[in-house]
């Protein structure tokens, strides 16, 4: 039985004191074992972050760069070994597989330029002889803590940029596939940063508590499910940390009157069901506006949902693979049942899918529910699988109302023609990232990605500039070289520019 390791400089004390099995969830089987770590370990990755962080925050930026470019060197050439092994362990697809370690690259392209985005401001005679200029400088050690559905993205979102900016970074990853992440700290190391700058504890609740509660550790990213983003953020907060913690999702899709039903159905059909609908940017909710959009809409989904190709994670021509465990096929067969016992009309019913020749692998077909209705649990709570929820509205005002009052606030999406419409609902809702006429708005690498409401708990969000703010702390010096000419201010009234 394979096992995989923690990576930490210098340490050999072994995975720790308990395991996690790390399925192939193709076919059901346990593939890995990943030791669970807790304080000893990240006692030892602390120390070894310790000795190599002061050293890379005193190099300078454009060196630091240049780790950053043999790493995406790097990671390109092994692109298809990372694709391959995360799909073993999650279960998407490998076309999508390879989407997960593009995006996370793209934080990286953006981390190259850690020269230009990491300037200061400077003003110059801001009062008589005096200049003020201020400098982001480094946090020192910082930690993130990410979820099992992009393994590869959501790790080099928080490294790329802690790490650009100076500081020292330990991660822990999802115990459910560890794998990536490990091979993505092996390379870091080949790109020629020093061991300890990037390591990975693997743990649970128990890691993720020693981490919390660290002095050494200055600040905390964490992405996952609400409860415990809402947890991680208080705890750490109250341990005087800097936190992020992005939570759990529940993107609509607005289907207005005018829309190009064929291209929103095609773009729906993928946002739902891509990656078996374990996508925080999902679009598990479609809102189609008016009985006649509703009814032109379903005619054009059923169909679509029947072609669709669910396979192992390697066949090429699958549209979706197996969720990650038996647990979590469990949970989203139970929230289909609670959606029936609720009073939904359960058109497609994607429970007690098998696959032939892979009878005991986690899939689950695509369900579509209709006559979803706001008061229903399976309506107010993330999912997390390939279910898809109709929800009818009467107008524009309740499709602009539904998303912006739910308790999550992730993403968004309109389909329409009409670009008053979209300008008027990208204004209003209530939610923090927001498509037209795009399915999963995930921003580009020099924006940022972060959520509002429950989705996300803390002030700033994931990579871009506000990753950059997140990493660092502003230093602002005010300084004058006197010549010995003033005349005598009164010193006991505070400076003022006049
Ligand atoms: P999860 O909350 O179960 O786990 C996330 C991390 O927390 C893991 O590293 C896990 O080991 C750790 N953890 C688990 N239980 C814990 C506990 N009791 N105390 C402390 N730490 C604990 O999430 P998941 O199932 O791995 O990922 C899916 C969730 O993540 C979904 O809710 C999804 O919407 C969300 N997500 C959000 C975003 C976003 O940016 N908003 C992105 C991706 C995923």
């Amino acid at each position: 039985m394979r096992t995989i390791d923690h990576v930490i400089s210098g340490y050999s004390g072994g995975g720790g004191a308990r395991s996690h099995d790390v399925f192939d969830p193709n076919t059901g089987q346990v593939q890995a074992k990943v030791g669970l770590g807790g304080q000893a370990e990240l006692d030892a990755a602390v120390k070894a972050a310790q000795k190599v962080q002061p050293e890379w925050a005193a190099t300078n930026p454009q060196r630091r760069a240049r780790v950053m470019f043999k790493f995406k060197e790097l990671v390109e050439a092994n692109k298809d070994e990372l694709a391959r092994l995360l799909s073993s362990e999650h279960g998407k697809v490998i076309d999508d597989a390879h989407g997960d370690v593009q995006r996370g690259l793209e934080v990286i392209e953006y981390a190259c330029g850690i020269p230009q985005v990491l300037k200061g401001e400077y003003t110059q005679g801001a009062g008589p002889g005096i200049d003020v200029y201020s400098m982001r400088q480094p946090l020192g050690i910082g930690a993130g803590i990410t979820p099992f559905n992009f393994p590869a993205m959501i790790p080099m979102w928080m490294f790329g940029m802690a790490i650009a900016c100076g500081n020292a970074f330990i991660l822990k990853p999802s115990e459910r596939d560890p794998s990536v992440p490990v091979r993505l700290a092996e390379l870091f190391v080949e790109a020629g940063a020093p061991e300890g700058l990037l390591q990975v504890v693997h743990g649970d609740k128990e890691m993720v508590d020693a981490i919390l509660d660290h002095e050494a550790i200055s600040a905390v990213s964490f992405v996952g499910s609400s409860d415990i983003a809402h947890y991680v953020y208080k705890r750490g907060v109250a341990a005087g940390k800097r936190v992020q913690a992005m939570g759990g999702a529940k993107n609509h899709g607005i289907i207005m009157p005018d829309a190009d039903l064929d291209q929103a159905v095609n773009d729906l059909i993928g946002a739902a069901y891509g990656s078996a609908g374990e996508r925080c940017m999902a679009l598990p909710v479609v809102v189609p506006v008016g009985e006649d959009t509703a009814e032109r809409l379903r005619e054009k989904l059923i169909p679509a949902i029947d072609s669709l190709r669910v396979g192992v994670s390697t066949d090429k021509d699958a549209q979706y693979g197996p969720m990650v465990t038996a647990e979590q096929k469990g949970r989203v067969e139970n929230w289909i049942q609670k959606g029936v016992d609720e009073g939904a009309e359960l058109v497609v019913d994607g429970r007690g899918f098998k696959l032939q020749g892979h009878e005991d692998g986690f899939f689950v077909g695509p369900s579509l529910f209709d006559h979803v209705t706001t008061d229903m649990e399976s309506y107010k709570e993330e999912i997390f699988g390939p279910v898809l929820q109709i929800v009818r509205a009467k107008d524009f005002e309740e499709a602009v109302r539904l998303p912006s009052d739910h308790q999550y606030g992730n993403g968004v999406a309109i389909f329409t023609r009409n670009g008053h419409a979209a300008r008027e609902f990208a204004q209003r809702v209530n939610v923090g990232m927001v498509g037209v006429n795009v399915p999963i708005p995930v921003p580009v690498s020099y924006h940022s990605f972060g959520g509002w409401k429950r989705s996300a708990f803390g002030d700033t969000n994931q990579y871009g500039t506000e990753g950059l703010k997140f990493w660092t702390k502003v230093k602002t010096v005010t300084q004058r070289w006197p010549d010995g000419s003033a005349t005598g201010e009164n010193a006991f009234v505070i400076p003022t520019m006049g």
